[in-house]
């Protein structure tokens, strides 16, 4: 097992050093303070093995927890426009990570860039990213607080 710096596991995960912090007060990485080159502690996380990304809990977990910072206000939205004259859809981006990363959206689509979202009415939703939101989250109450949320911003451009 591989045992690297959270700003290393940060690259190689392709994941903001905050995310791995979660991860591991979650407990879903392994990590330990070890003494480094100077003496002091610093956490070594334990590089996990090919597929984790992929692991089901994991990407739902977060996506709940993105969720509700949005729907409170905490955050930025997670919807963004995958073109420039923002026409079309916008789309839920799973996971901004690091700067380097091609912004994928949870529909599946690759954009080269994404256009900051405000003010959506409810058809500019990408349906396909919306039922999958709505599939991840898991209880009844969050997606109809997801639903008011979309409703609540076409009411106040209105
Ligand atoms: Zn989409």
């Amino acid at each position: 097992m591989e045992k690297v710096s959270i700003l290393e596991a940060s690259r190689r995960l392709n994941l903001s050093q905050a995310n791995i912090r979660q991860y591991i007060r979650d407990g879903e990485l392994q990590a330990t303070r070890e003494p480094g080159p100077s003496g002091r502690l610093a956490w070594v996380v334990e590089l996990p093995g090919e597929g984790w990304m992929d692991d089901t809990k994991s990407s739902l977990h977060q996506l709940q927890e993105t969720f509700e910072a949005y729907t409170s206000g905490v955050t930025f939205s997670h919807w963004w426009w995958p073109t420039g004259d923002r026409s079309g859809h916008a789309h839920y981006v799973e996971d901004l990570g690091i700067e380097e990363t091609i912004p994928r959206f949870l529909c599946g689509l690759i954009s080269d860039n994404i256009w900051v979202a405000s003010e959506l009415s409810e058809d500019e939703y990408c349906p396909e990213c919306i039922a999958a939101v709505e599939a991840a989250l898991t209880s009844a109450e969050l997606v109809d607080r997801f639903r008011a949320f979309r409703k609540k911003n076409r009411q106040e451009e209105g």
